[in-house]
């Protein structure tokens, strides 16, 4: 599988989109974060202010009840008119301040005028002698107290002064100021916390309900942000996450925090992430479009460059080709043409360019397919034309054999076919060489046949003669012998009727008779010999035909002690034939086997028939003195006997074979020669005509 080209340029704008994506989260978060920070310090500082000019308003007020006569007076004596006055006093200058309540207390911490001493009478009867306002002002001092909120009770700060009558400290003025009185300037700013020592003194509405910081904070953690400052980031209880500011006032011992919900800096790094994947997204698709032109733009210049040295390449084979090769454009007309076809039809490309491809074509030769082809050039029927044995006509008009192929290029612009031109003079002449050379070959080859031809007829012409020679001794000698013995007896009778003595006549002319009878066989056999095919076949049963044979010749097996095996098959075969020359057939075969076996003690002769749906093979067997090997290859040509003379002419055979070949049948011997135990196979093989079935 091949690389993707792009997937390295697209591992490293990964890597630069993450890496880009992460600076921008981290740059976007801490300028937001900075930004919260900003914001926090400011409302630190406002609440602050505020908190500080609020007490400020307050903070004068136990000086002035202090300074009051009234207030001395009653601390001398405290006569209930003066507890009254003093009582009035305080409660119209609580209205006027806008304080909680105002309340004068003895060195004791009792209280001795109260500013709501018309409706909370219990309050006389508590004691302020261990509160922190009254024990700083026993010492002199400015008292400021703070006390945590309850569920019966708001909290409460307690602004306290000595009062001193005649430079003696006499008892305690002191304000009450409810913290809701501060918290109302406050709830503008945001979420605020006031504690101390982790306990909530006044916080924003949200985190009313908390009483210990950590009923608000879960968790802090510090974060640096890239300028260096670090900042509390803490987890609310409530949920959510905060940046904490906080600030202690020294001389209330108070901590005033700040929370700023992260929220919209998460809000901003989630957008900024967003904004840089997009980004990312956008760069990396504009590299890659880049990239891609570029590649492109490369590959094409190397296309380019490629095709140029193609094109040399292309120009160069074209040039030095041993072929010749014509461009043509759509009308046929000559393009371009390399110098082998130049040299092919002695043209100069000034000459050639511009003609038609027909002038470099022998005109005899512009018919039929070429000429089709030719005229379909820059039709859509046309179709290629390869290796075409034509004829091409140089500029001198003179010709020369070639190949000659056509065919179309796809992918040129200018050119449209291609011609491809091959000399064959040096093929034309070597053909005809050899063309030549064959004739006289089979000159010679005609000529040697018919000098084997009259070898051959002289040799069947010497065989036939001889043939004929040794059929003429055996005819001689049984003609002689007869017709020297005619002589005698004709001359005997010749003497008898001299003598008148017609009595013995008789027997003389019955032997007379005899010879010629004796003449009349041998004429016959020969005649036989002579005998010509039927003209006319008809279906026979061989086996009939058989029957026939065996019963003519029954006597004579029995003569001569020979025993006969044969197991008649009860079929009705038929074969193509006559019935006189199947007799003969069988007539000779059983005839041979009998004198055959006449020297065997015991003789035994078979007769075997097979058949398939085609033919019929019937075998003559005995176990006679068998044929020589050298008798065997001649047995069956005429007049071939190894029978004294007088007792075969050695035509049976002959005869027998050529019956055999008339009837389209095949005859085999199969010999082993020993005078005792030899043995003799004549198988005739004859073709049926009819399926062979059970009768
Ligand atoms: P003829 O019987 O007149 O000699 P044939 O042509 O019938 O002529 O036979 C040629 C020769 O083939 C015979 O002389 C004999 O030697 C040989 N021959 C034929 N049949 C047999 C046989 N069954 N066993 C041995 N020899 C045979």
């Amino acid at each position: 599988m091949q690389f993707p080209r792009f997937i390295p340029l697209a591992l490293l704008m990964l890597v630069l989109s993450i890496i880009g994506t992460t600076l921008v989260t981290q740059f976007v978060r801490d300028w937001a974060l900075t930004e919260l920070k900003e914001r926090g310090e400011n409302q630190l500082l406002s609440i602050i202010s505020q908190t500080r000019s609020e007490l400020a308003e307050y903070q004068y007020l136990p000086f002035l009840v202090s300074q009051s006569n009234d207030v001395a007076e009653l601390l001398r004596v405290p006569s209930p008119d003066n507890i009254a006055r003093v009582s009035r006093y305080l409660e119209q200058t609580n209205l006027v301040a806008g304080t909680t309540a105002l309340f004068v207390l003895d060195t004791q911490g009792n209280t001795r005028a109260f500013s709501h001493w018309r409706a909370q009478q219990n309050f006389y009867k508590v004691s302020h002698r261990n509160q922190g306002y009254f024990l700083q002002a026993l010492e002199g001092q400015q008292g400021i107290q703070v006390t945590l909120p309850t569920p019966q009770r708001e909290g409460a700060i307690y602004l306290s002064a000595p009062v001193y009558v005649l430079s003696r400290l006499r008892g305690v003025a002191t304000v009450r100021l409810d913290l809701g009185l501060l918290q109302a300037g406050l709830d503008q700013t945001g979420q605020y916390l006031f504690s101390k020592k982790g306990q909530i003194l006044m916080a924003s509405k949200r985190f009313q309900t908390a009483t210990e910081l950590q009923d608000i904070v879960k968790a802090e953690r510090t974060t640096q942000l890239y300028d260096g400052s670090e900042i509390q980031q803490v987890e609310l209880a409530q949920g959510g996450r905060a940046l904490l500011q906080a600030v202690i006032l020294d001389d209330l011992g108070w901590q005033v925090s700040v929370l700023n919900d992260l929220g919209e800096v998460v809000r901003a790094q989630r957008n900024a992430t967003l904004f840089a994947i997009a980004l990312c997204i956008v760069i990396s698709l504009l590299v890659f479009l880049l990239r891609e032109r570029q590649l492109k733009h490369i590959s094409r210049r190397e296309t380019q460059q490629a095709l140029e040295r193609s094109e040399a390449r292309q120009r160069d084979i074209i040039n030095t080709a041993q072929v010749g090769m014509i461009t043509l454009d759509n009308q046929g007309q000559v393009l371009f043409i390399n110098p082998m076809a130049m040299q092919q039809f002695s043209e100069s490309m000034q000459r050639i360019q511009g003609a038609h491809i027909d002038q470099l074509i022998a005109p005899e030769m512009l018919q039929g397919v070429l000429k089709k082809t030719l005229s379909r050039l820059g039709s859509k029927g046309f179709a290629p034309l390869i290796a075409m044995e034509t004829v091409g006509k140089r500029s001198d008009s003179s010709h020369f054999p070639m190949l000659f192929s056509i065919k179309q290029m796809k992918r040129e612009a200018s050119a449209n076919y291609l011609v491809t031109v091959i000399d064959i003079t040096p093929r034309k002449r070597l053909e005809r060489a050899l063309q030549e050379a064959n004739d006289q070959l089979e000159h010679k080859v005609h000529e040697r046949t018919q000098a084997l031809k009259e070898a051959q007829d002289e040799l069947v012409q010497a065989e036939k003669m001889a043939a004929l020679g040794r059929m003429s001794s055996a005819v001689v000698h049984e003609l002689n012998q007869p017709l020297t013995a005619l002589r005698t007896y004709i001359a005997i009778c010749r003497k008898l009727i001299e003598q008148n003595q017609t009595a013995q006549l008789e027997n003389n002319l019955e032997l007379i008779n005899d010879l010629i009878s004796r003449m009349a066989i041998l004429t016959r056999q020969l005649k036989t010999f002579a005998y010509q095919k039927p003209q006319h076949m008809a279906p026979v049963d061989p086996l009939l035909v058989l029957d026939q044979v065996l019963s003519l010749l029954k006597g004579r097996l029995e003569q001569q002690q020979i025993e006969l095996v044969y197991l008649r098959p009860e079929l009705n075969l038929q074969v193509s034939g006559d019935s006189a020359r199947l007799e003969q057939i069988f007539l000779n075969l059983v005839t041979n086997a009998c004198d055959a076996l006449s020297e065997t003690e015991v003789a035994r002769m078979e007769v075997q028939v097979d058949h398939n749906k085609e033919r019929v093979e019937i075998r003559v067997i005995d176990n006679g003195s068998g044929i020589d090997e050298q008798s065997l290859s001649h047995i069956f040509e005429p007049f071939f006997t190894t029978k004294d003379i007088g007792e075969g002419l050695g035509l049976g055979l002959s005869i027998i074979r050529s019956i055999v070949r008339d009837l389209q049948g095949d005859i085999r011997v199969d010999s082993r020669a020993d005078s005792r135990n030899g043995y003799t196979c004549f198988t005739v093989t004859l073709p049926l005509i009819r399926q062979a079935g059970e009768s």
